[in-house]
């Protein structure tokens, strides 16, 4: 049986992310663009792994017998009392692009209250691990850095070009996909998922 890993998001970015550092222990990694008239679940969760676990479950009933994995991730910035958090992704609304909520978080700190604060924050991600409606594992991973206070760079997507991780002074937008998947906050959430299944993949696809 092909060893197949169906990643339940419909972010061409997440997947591309999650199949370059996972490619070597699947034979094939799928994302729900196979299912595009399927809706994204409500993300009604209050952290990163309730909302993990809303989608994993979600695409797990959705497609009995398939291993399914859910990334929910997002950026803590300090400054904002952990905004935007879990809205990330629609942080300047329903809709937004995220060109748009990169402009939202710099107006944020163009706010007379955040001359002086620290532009301290950090991306959280949380993969949830599903088979047959049931959460099988889940592991976190965060990476520090601060926001910068332009774009720069335009690789990745969300707000890579605004994120400095620490010990750089290049954005997430400038590093290139090898260095930043060598330490981003999925990188770190997948290596602890990689040493888990060292060990039960078989069991996985019996
Ligand atoms: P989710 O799809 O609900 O997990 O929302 C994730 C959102 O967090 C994305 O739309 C981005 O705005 C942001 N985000 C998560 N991971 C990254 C990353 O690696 N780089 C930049 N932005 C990210």
């Amino acid at each position: 049986m092909p060893r197949t890993l169906l990643v339940a998001t419909h972010n061409a970015h997440k997947t591309k992310e999650i199949r370059d550092i996972l490619s070597d222990l699947f034979d094939e990694i799928i994302d729900l663009s196979r299912f595009s008239d399927r809706p994204a679940p409500e993300e009604t969760g209050s952290n990163f792994a309730e909302n993990s676990a809303i989608k994993a479950l979600d695409a797990s009933r959705h497609a009995p017998d398939a291993l399914v994995l859910a990334d929910d991730s997002g950026l803590e910035v300090d400054a904002l009392n952990g905004d935007p958090g879990v809205h990330s992704a629609r942080y300047a609304g329903e809709h937004a692009s995220d060109a748009d909520n990169r402009r939202k978080l710099l107006m944020a700190f163009g706010q007379p209250e955040h001359a002086d604060s620290p532009r301290t924050a950090r991306f959280w991600c949380v993969i949830t691990l599903a088979k047959n409606g049931k959460v099988i594992a889940r592991f976190d991973g965060s990476i520090e850095g601060t926001i910068a206070t332009t774009e720069t760079g335009d690789g990745g997507f969300g707000y890579d070009s605004l994120f400095i991780p620490q010990g750089y002074h290049q954005s997430f937008g400038e590093l290139s996909a090898v260095q930043k998947n060598s330490m981003s906050h999925r990188a770190r959430a997948l290596e602890k998922l990689s040493a888990w299944l060292v060990d039960g993949m078989d069991e996985l696809f019996l």
